[in-house]
């Protein structure tokens, strides 16, 4: 624990993760004295099994990829392999540098942080570790964990993102339950190590919550890179033997594989906190908050994971950072979901802000679409990638919706997100110039055919 004259605060954070230390660092700029109480790493799930590491093992994939494909390019190379120490020494190097600064600011802020779990045994007062520690305010922030299905027991060989972010030895082959965000980039992961992999979807398509047009590409794409995958189908069960694993589905097929990963979302974790004996509303685990994050309970508010919703790490610094100012008095906007930008790492990425055309339609009724094919981007031509912008548009309004899918696309969210959040209209964007040849200026062109002018589309 880091030395506090007393234990009693302005603002006392449970949990480390995303949402709780976005929110302790805020708070003391707005001069509030902050406690923060962790019983694993600060950092949370983001920092050290979840986007960090993930998109580690994302970049050593596609320099496996770049290796193999060299020659497309007139680049000699020989690929020999992947060598899983190397490719954990290159994660956990990324990972340490970015927890230490992150350490660094916590400590250099003048943030306390108590070591151990935490439970809320009063409404103002959190028990660590035989302390009490009380604040004026109180924020949960205590995230989320791997769910798994009946009958599907995790150990041996099934494991959740977790375990498949410590593997030691690249997988022969690994069947995948969930095709939805963690399950995708896993899958491609896996992929360009050289692993068979089989994705087995629940519902019709892979990342099911995105724009139907998006899965379809990324369907398309995955039947290119030989990344099998059975939409509609449901596991039954699992059997283990001693050097495989063998799932059945309904359909009464069946799939061996060295592994069975495990990825059918994530659960809130608020069990054994206390949170429900002092009143705090809780919901199948979730913790349920109006629009400005409070809880049921004055003075008790919730951010991130546990609060039902999208379950993205910059929801959590957004969600943090607001709670510290609404506490200071400042009257910030609210954190709504529809406007925060989502992005998919897999091989080739998915990135999307506001609403999928289907939501549109239901909100607004008619809509105006126009889909981009990265046929005529150059940079994405160089690149070797294909894809496409889709743009939804409220009749003659602004546009909704954003959607992408292609290689680096993950980067091009930013202004699609201000496009989205700005309302601005196809018209608006179009007046400004995207530079040549980058692949943000498929944003333009889309914006450009959208307000009636297409340069270097087809009809
Ligand atoms: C494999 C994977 C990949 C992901 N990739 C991305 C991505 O690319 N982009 C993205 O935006 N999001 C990604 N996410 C989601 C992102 O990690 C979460 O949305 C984010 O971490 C949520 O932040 P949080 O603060 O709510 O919870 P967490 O980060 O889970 O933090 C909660 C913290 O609270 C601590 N804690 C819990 N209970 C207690 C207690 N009682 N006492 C003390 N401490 C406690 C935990 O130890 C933890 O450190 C990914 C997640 C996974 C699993």
């Amino acid at each position: 624990m880091t030395d506090s004259a007393d234990n009693n605060f302005d603002l006392v954070i449970l949990g480390g993760g995303s949402g709780g230390y976005a929110c302790a660092l805020r708070a003391v700029q707005l001069d509030l004295k902050v406690a923060v109480i962790e019983k694993d790493k600060l950092g949370g799930t983001c920092l050290h099994t979840g986007c960090i590491p993930t998109k580690a093992l994302l970049h050593a994939a596609e320099v496996a990829d770049a290796a193999r494909d060299s020659a497309a390019v007139g680049v000699k190379t020989t690929f020999d392999g992947i060598d899983m120490k190397g490719v954990n020494g290159f994660k956990e190097t990324v990972v340490s540098r970015l927890y230490r600064g992150l350490q660094g600011m916590i400590k250099g802020a003048g943030i306390t942080v108590y070591e151990g779990e935490g439970k809320l045994v009063g409404t103002d007062t959190v028990e660590v570790g035989g302390q009490r520690v009380t604040g004026k305010n109180v924020v949960l922030a205590t995230g989320s964990y791997a769910r798994t299905l009946p009958g599907l027991e995790i150990g041996g060989r099934v494991i959740t993102s977790e375990q498949a972010l410590e593997l030691y030895e690249v997988p022969q082959s690994v069947v995948i339950i969930g095709g939805s965000v963690i399950g995708v980039e896993f899958a491609s992961v896996w992929k360009s190590f050289g692993a068979d992999v089989t994705i087995v979807e629940a519902l019709p398509t892979l990342v099911p919550l995105e724009d139907p047009t998006l899965s379809k590409q990324l369907e398309r794409a995955f039947r290119k890179r030989k990344i099998a995958f059975k939409t509609a189908s449901r596991f039954t069960g699992v059997e283990h033997h001693d050097d495989r694993v063998t799932v059945s589905l309904e359909s009464g097929d069946t799939l061996d594989a060295d592994l069975v990963l495990v990825a059918v979302g994530r659960g809130p974790r608020s069990e054994g906190f206390g949170f429900e004996d002092q009143g705090v509303t809780v919901d199948r685990g979730w913790v349920p908050t109006n629009e400005r994050l409070a809880t049921n309970v004055p003075g008790i508010y919730a951010v991130g994971d546990l609060v039902p919703g999208l379950q993205l790490a910059h929801r959590g610094f957004a969600h943090g950072i607001f709670v510290a100012e609404e506490i200071a008095g400042l009257k910030p906007m609210p954190v709504i979901d529809s406007g925060i930008p989502r992005v998919t790492y897999c091989d080739p990425e998915i990135a999307s802000v506001g609403l999928t055309e289907p939501q549109a339609r239901e909100k607004y009724g008619e809509v105006d679409t126009y889909e981009y094919n990265l046929g005529g981007n150059g940079r994405s031509q160089i690149l070797q990638t294909a894809g496409l912008v889709k743009l939804v548009r409220e009749k003659d309004g602004p546009i909704v919706g954003v959607h992408m899918v292609g290689a680096r696309f993950g980067e091009q969210v930013g202004e699609a997100s201000l496009i989205v959040n700005w309302e601005a209209f196809p018209e608006d964007v179009a007046q400004f110039v995207h530079a040549h040849p980058t692949q943000n200026e498929a944003l333009g062109e889309a914006s450009l055919a959208l307000a009636g002018k297409p340069l270097h589309a087809h009809a």
